[in-house]
């Protein structure tokens, strides 16, 4: 059977054979820990709950415009004054089926054959199929921890050849968890308006940051890289609303219009009474996510610390999102029960068979020589995780 050339081009996710030997071992009684966790371990708050509900008894479940309802528009407009100091008008917003949904068309309207899309590793998986599925090409600028996971302005400057179309921003960022300072963020802009490269800015978790950080729009550092950047954003990761797919774009009217008539074609609106329930998440109270925050936070702590307790594996301190990316490099090329151990994959699985303990390979992001472990998991688990990662990491020989 021959698909098309752009689909044959997509992989399958890395992580999900782990994911599905892992449900299969819990499944068999197995007492199995997952730092898999991609989502929130916190309900929906239930305000919003109660809003959906309203809207669904209110009748308001048909068709809405295909860009969004047009209070949740004008709520969007708001937050991006009063949290970035931005000014977009409905006009400039897209609403779509979640974050993902936002990120592939904006992609697929800036993106064809022969362009290239410099990403910074580690990425997040999906960067790098949808620009495959654009026909484009990734150029991938590898960062590591000793620069903090922050690409430098010199290492974007030695990207950028006459093909380069866009830039993909992800600060705080998924798996590392680094964010950006204000300094990278105008230099990277600099040079993105002088070589009048396109921005995405994938902003989802910027509420989840801590240590009294401030999370800065990268679009918000003037007129001309605002013009040339989408910002990415959505309801998922702030409000625990994953399953609800509600997340939006904004930016240029010609791009955001683009945009538009792909989803035109493809899903039309998103779910008309998520939208109601988005308007109540952002304009509603605030005080779930300041709890979850500083829950995460208190995790974080715990985590960055009891990893870096254990001998040969360490992470960075992340400012934001739930991730620490730990550095295995130092206990690889070693193996347990005659399973040789020598990339992140390999140590995921005989993590997974020796300890049941479930992570994701840092090659899925990019980068072997590390894991990812989520902390949007309980702290009992985290505890008991973490030591059985412990006593798995002494038993390698
Ligand atoms: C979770 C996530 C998204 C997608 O979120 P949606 O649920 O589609 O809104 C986008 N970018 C990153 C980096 C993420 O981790």
């Amino acid at each position: 059977m021959k698909l098309s050339k752009r689909i044959a081009s997509i992989s399958p996710s890395a992580t999900l054979a782990i994911t599905s030997k892992a449900k299969k071992m819990k499944q068999e009684g197995i007492d199995v820990i997952g730092f898999g966790a991609g989502e929130p371990d916190f309900d929906t708050p239930s305000h919003i709950k109660d809003a959906a509900i309203k809207a669904l008894g209110s009748g308001l479940t048909k068709y809405t415009p295909t860009s969004g309802i047009k209070e949740l528009k004008e709520a969007i407009c708001r937050k991006f004054k009063v949290d970035n100091n931005l000014d977009y008008s409905p006009e400039n917003v897209l609403v779509s089926c979640g974050a993902k949904h936002s990120l592939y068309n904006a992609i697929l309207t800036l993106c064809e054959e022969n362009d290239e899309v410099i990403l910074p590793s580690p990425y997040w998986v999906s960067y790098i199929e949808m620009i495959k599925a654009s026909g484009a090409n990734p150029v991938i600028v590898k960062t590591d921890k000793e620069s903090s996971f922050r690409m430098t302005p010199k290492q974007l400057s030695g990207a950028i050849t006459p093909r380069t179309k866009l830039f993909i921003l992800n600060s705080p960022s998924n798996p590392t968890g680094m964010a950006y300072t204000e300094d990278d963020l105008i230099s990277i802009s600099g040079i993105l308006t002088k070589r009048n490269i396109f921005c995405i800015s994938d902003e989802i978790y910027e509420k989840l940051i801590y240590d009294g950080e401030r999370h800065i729009s990268i679009a918000s550092l003037g007129e001309k890289i605002k013009d040339i950047t989408i910002v990415i954003n959505g309801m998922s990761k702030a409000y625990s609303m994953t399953g609800w797919r509600i997340g939006y774009a904004a930016g240029p009217r010609e791009v955001i219009q683009g945009m538009s008539n792909l989803q035109d074609h493809s899903t039309s609106n998103p779910t008309s009474f998520a939208q109601y329930a988005s308007v109540e998440a952002l304009t509603g109270s605030q005080n779930e996510l300041k709890e979850m925050v500083a829950e995460f936070k208190k995790r974080r702590d715990f985590m960055v610390e009891r990893v870096n307790a254990i001998k040969g594996l360490s992470t960075v301190r992340p400012q934001g999102a739930f991730y620490c990316f730990v550095d295995i490099e130092p206990v690889l090329n070693k193996s347990i029960n005659g399973m040789a151990v020598k990339d992140s994959f390999s140590f995921t699985e005989a993590l997974l068979m020796n300890a049941h303990v479930a992570v994701v390979p840092g090659g899925a992001f990019g980068d072997s020589r590390y894991i990812r472990l989520s902390y949007a998991v309980s702290m009992e688990d985290i505890k008991r995780g973490l030591e059985r990662i412990e006593s798995f990491v002494k038993r390698l020989v």
